[in-house]
């Protein structure tokens, strides 16, 4: 299939079925977190990305599948495809199952956006910064946007959608962590159903680092009733840590590389590599625009942000 994908174990949406209605990497952002790499097109401009029937089709072609949520995301901000509200509707026709949607939120600016989007059940935005500096220093938007006509756009989508919305911020380590206070007073006047507080688990396109455990829960002070989101367990079975490092010994490895080797998926992998950094037994290095694990035995640890 060409248009679907999973169903994916996602960490808020149970199992996941996807539609992605657009070319590789196309966003009106190019966050430095991004898991999907830098952004082949920056645009703010709509179109019709994906043939509309060959996706319902395919949505059709999925009706013996177990999956909680359908979910529009994938390789991009989905609202900028044109085709996403009769998507949406044509959708609720073909399964029976919640609709979700995945957004940068950029585009709710849009009163047109806002009402394709408010056709899903559950809309999931995202956050990251409450002043233009950060705004532009972690997402790096297309030059017309701007984040108070986002936060703007949010507490109006709130306004007019009855479904469930939850939001969601990228916490960052040097980027925005600073202005957590200033987004969090954003996030309570948007007002959305859920905050869910999330931190890089996954290989960015930049290299940038994650939140520890303890600063993670720390925000939990700063964002009244949100949650972490789940997956996290702190800690590295002892046997998988030793076979780990046992592995970054011998020379560093890519993502892919050590979850073959391992046999884990991507996610779990990217929790214990995470965790493993922030105890300081490895680091991440940058070669040729590719990202490594390394963890060099003993007092050799000369590894610590060469990236
Ligand atoms: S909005 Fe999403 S797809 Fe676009 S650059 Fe940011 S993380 Fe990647």
């Amino acid at each position: 299939m060409e248009y679907i994908f999973g169903p994916v174990l996602s960490r808020r949406l149970g199992l996941s079925l996807g539609v992605d209605l657009l070319p590789h990497k196309t966003c009106n952002l190019d966050c430095v977190y991004c898991e999907i790499g830098r952004t082949a097109s920056l645009t703010c401009k709509r179109g019709i990305l994906a043939p509309e029937e060959k996706v319902l089709r395919e949505i059709a072609s999925c009706s013996g599948y177990e999956f909680d949520h359908l979910t529009f995301a994938g390789s991009g901000e989905p609202t900028l495809s044109a085709s996403l509200g009769r998507c949406i509707r044509r959708a609720h026709e073909l399964t029976e199952k919640p609709v979700a949607v995945i957004t940068n939120s950029t585009l709710l600016t849009d009163p047109l956006v806002r009402e394709e989007v408010a056709a899903a059940d559950l809309v999931l935005p995202s956050l990251d910064a409450a002043t233009e500096p950060t705004f532009q220093k972690i997402n790096c938007p297309s030059p017309t946007i701007r984040i108070a006509d986002v936060i703007d756009g949010l507490c109006r989508f709130r306004e007019e959608f009855d479904g469930e919305m939850w939001l969601e911020v990228m916490l960052v380590k040097d980027y925005n962590q600073e202005e957590a206070p200033l987004i969090a007073k954003a996030a309570e006047e948007i007002g959305p159903d859920r905050i869910q507080l999330n931190t890089v688990v996954r290989p960015p396109s930049e290299p940038v680092l994650p939140l520890s455990r303890e600063e993670m829960l720390e925000m939990l002070d700063i964002f009244p009733g949100a949650e972490v989101i789940p997956d996290w367990d702190w800690q590295v079975p002892e046997l998988m840590k030793a076979e780990l490092l046992e592995l970054l010994y011998t020379r560093p490895r890519q993502v892919d590389e050590i979850g073959e080797l391992l046999g884990l998926k991507i996610d779990d992998l990217m929790k214990y590599l995470n965790i493993l950094e922030g105890e300081g037994l490895l680091g991440r290095r940058m070669q040729k625009g590719s990202l490594y694990f390394v963890a060099p035995r003993g007092d050799n640890r000369g590894f610590s942000n060469e990236l």
